[in-house]
Formats: structure tokens, C-alpha cells, sequence
């Protein structure tokens, strides 16, 4: 078993897909083992797209990230950053596959309704940005 890290990003929250993506992870095998909505501050969002500060994106991206409530997540199943990557579907929902969570929902490439780790490194430093340990090990 393996444990992931994603986001709800705001677009999704705000147009009403949470259930409807929540329904789609859980359907896909994933179990929930810790979740919050939360606003997240500037200075959250830049700490987390950190890797991304020189991409011309960045700033449109943190005001995107803080505009709105976001679910953060840990979700557990087999292969799961794999897996998560797979059900999101390509960062450009014009280029994601059928069925995928992006194709379904995203409004543009920086509206793209979720986030999940790339490699279970990244997930593990991502859980650690938005969960204690204790949250993480309750179920
Ligand atoms: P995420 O890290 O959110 O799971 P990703 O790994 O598919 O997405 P990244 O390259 O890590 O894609 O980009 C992080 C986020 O930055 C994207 O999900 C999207 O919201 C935004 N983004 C990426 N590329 C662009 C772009 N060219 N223009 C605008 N926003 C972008
Ligand atoms: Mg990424």
C-alpha cells in the first residue's frame, strides 16, 4: 500500500465537482485516510508550487490556488501515485484522456481541478506540508 497527496483544487470546489471527484477516487480504489478544506494563504500556495517560482505561470497560479477553498487529501491504494496520476489525466485537459478527472472537470490547463504527487518522495513531503503524523496514522 501507498500513500498519496491531492488537492480539490478551487475551481472544482467552487462549480460543485468535489463529490462527484471524491466519488471518482473512491471508485478507483483509493481510500480517503485524511481530508480538510481549507483557504490556503500566499504564502501556503508558494511554498507548495515552490518548484514551479521561475515558470512564467507562477504568480497566475498561486492567485488561482488562493481564490478559493481547496479539500486536501491523503489517499491510499496500491500503486497510488501512479494510479492518482492515471485518473487525473494530463495537466492540459485538452490533452487528458476519456474518463479522466481533468477531462471531466478542468476549465483550462491552470484550472485543471486537482492536484497529485509526481513520485513518492514529492508525496511524502506534500503530506507532511498539510498533515501531522497523527492525522495520517488515525484509520
Ligand atoms: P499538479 O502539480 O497540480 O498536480 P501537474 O503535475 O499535472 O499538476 P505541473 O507541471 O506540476 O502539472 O503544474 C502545476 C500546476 O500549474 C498545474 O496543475 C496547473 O494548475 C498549473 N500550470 C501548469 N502549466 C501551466 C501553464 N502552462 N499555464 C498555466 N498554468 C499552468
Ligand atoms: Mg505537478
Amino acid at each position: 500500500m501507498q500513500t498519496t497527496f491531492s488537492i480539490i483544487k478551487p475551481d472544482a470546489v467552487k462549480l460543485g465537482n468535489a463529490g462527484k471527484i471524491l466519488a471518482i477516487l473512491e471508485g478507483a480504489g483509493f481510500r480517503i485516510k485524511a481530508l480538510r478544506m481549507l483557504k490556503l494563504s500566499q504564502s501556503q500556495a508558494e511554498g507548495f508550487y515552490a518548484v514551479h517560482r521561475e515558470r512564467p505561470f507562477f504568480g497566475s497560479l498561486v492567485k488561482f490556488m488562493t481564490e478559493g477553498s481547496v479539500i486536501v487529501m491523503a489517499l491510499e491504494r496500491e500503486d497510488a501515485v501512479l494510479k492518482l496520476r492515471e485518473v487525473m489525466g494530463a495537466t492540459n485537459p485538452a490533452n487528458a484522456a476519456d474518463g479522466t478527472i481533468r477531462k471531466l472537470f478542468a476549465e483550462s490547463i491552470e484550472r485543471n481541478s486537482i492536484h497529485g504527487s509526481d513520485a513518492p518522495e514529492t508525496a511524502a513531503e506534500e503530506l507532511k506540508y498539510f498533515f501531522t503524523t497523527q492525522e495520517l496514522n488515525q484509520i
